[in-house]
């Protein structure tokens, strides 16, 4: 086993995660001096998709390192100011995908609900950091017509809830999603895709625990975890928790560009991962998202890095690589052999 930096904070009562969400930090300078930096002169307050990270993720980050792998995940750099040939608001092309209010439906089989508009961090690299979820958030009305939507399509058998993140969702509201998606017959597997456990772990509280034992469909929780130094003994303590619950655990990445562009990192992520309890699953090419165009490493690179993965992991603790396409009906897996050409040959 690895050892975990730990992140107990002795002599305090413990914070509601209510509470850490609201405590959040949104101000540059406050966030740097909690790092015991200086401020740097390439970072920006955006008012739109401003700074947010939880105290929790900034313990884990290292003091002094303005490099933190963690923390250049959440820095608002200028270069997100720059605009960029092909990196537009909607790479994904969800718009065209948006059947009813809250609701995505791009793949036969599965549906992804846009439970709520709030992460308790802003990832910079963020897909969504446009979307207009003021406009696509359902109310209790609209969930009851997503219901429909999904009961009348008997190809879909999986429900994913995402948003934002469904964490951020008070237990009563993620609980009424979970019973009404449950009354369906059609889906067999609901599925979570959240960063909360990692930024908040005290989010995975005994209520949520129940919630999730007491329902009769299958439950997959999909953290989002882009280095080993996100996984700490809070974190490993809820996994297993989770697992205790009976839900399956699985990860995906997003490849970033100074933060876990090398073998060495994503290597220790995949092990770190097992380690408690968590499978990988997908490694993504980032999304051609304004504003992320300084994450971005050329597919070249993302190749090489893959054939680095295969060598040096066993088959289960690699992630399958895949590229979001506009307008495909699934993740498209990254031709290897075409890009990884010279390097599959001379081995
Ligand atoms: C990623 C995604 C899914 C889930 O795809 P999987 O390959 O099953 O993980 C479903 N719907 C939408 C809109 C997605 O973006």
């Amino acid at each position: 086993m690895h050892q975990f930096p730990s992140f107990t904070t002795e002599n305090q009562p413990p914070m509601s995660w209510q509470k850490q969400l609201a405590n959040a930090v949104n101000d540059i300078a406050e966030l740097y001096a909690l790092l015991e930096l200086p401020l740097p002169k390439n970072c920006h307050q955006p008012k739109k998709f401003p700074l947010k990270v939880p105290h929790a993720f900034i313990k884990k980050m290292q003091k002094g390192n303005p490099k933190d792998p963690l923390l250049l995940q959440v820095l608002p750099d200028v270069a997100e100011l720059m605009m960029v040939a092909g990196y537009s608001s909607d790479p994904l092309a969800e718009n065209n995908h948006n059947p009813t209010k809250g609701l995505l439906h791009k793949y036969k089989n599965r549906v992804l609900i846009t439970t709520t508009g709030a992460c308790a961090v802003h990832c910079r690299y963020c897909f969504r950091q446009h979307f207009d979820y003021g406009a696509n958030l359902p109310s209790q009305q609209e969930m009851l017509e997503i219901a429909n939507y999904i009961q009348a399509d008997s190809q879909i058998n999986e429900v994913l809830l995402s948003g934002g993140d469904p964490l951020n969702l008070n237990n009563r509201r993620l609980s009424a999603w979970i019973e009404t998606l449950s009354g369906l017959s059609n889906i067999n597997t609901i599925r979570i895709h959240t960063r909360l456990p990692v930024v908040v772990p005290d989010r995975v509280d005994d209520e949520l625990l129940q919630l999730f034992e007491s329902c009769h469909k299958k439950i997959v929780m999909v953290l989002h975890i882009n280095h080993p130094n996100e996984i700490d003994q809070a974190l490993a303590d809820k996994c297993t928790a989770l697992k205790q619950a009976g839900i399956t655990l699985l990860n995906q990445t997003v490849l970033l560009k100074n933060i876990n562009d090398d073998i060495a990192t994503l290597c220790h992520l995949s092990w770190r991962l097992f380690d408690v309890g968590v499978l990988p699953y997908y490694l993504h090419v980032l999304d051609k998202v304004a504003g992320a165009s300084h994450f971005d490493l050329p597919i070249e690179r993302a190749v090489e890095l893959y054939w680095g993965m295969l060598e040096n992991l066993s088959g289960y603790l690699v992630p399958k690589l895949v590229q979001e396409l506009p307008n495909k009906p699934y993740k498209t897996p990254v031709d290897i052999y075409q890009y990884g050409l010279l390097k599959s040959v001379n081995d």
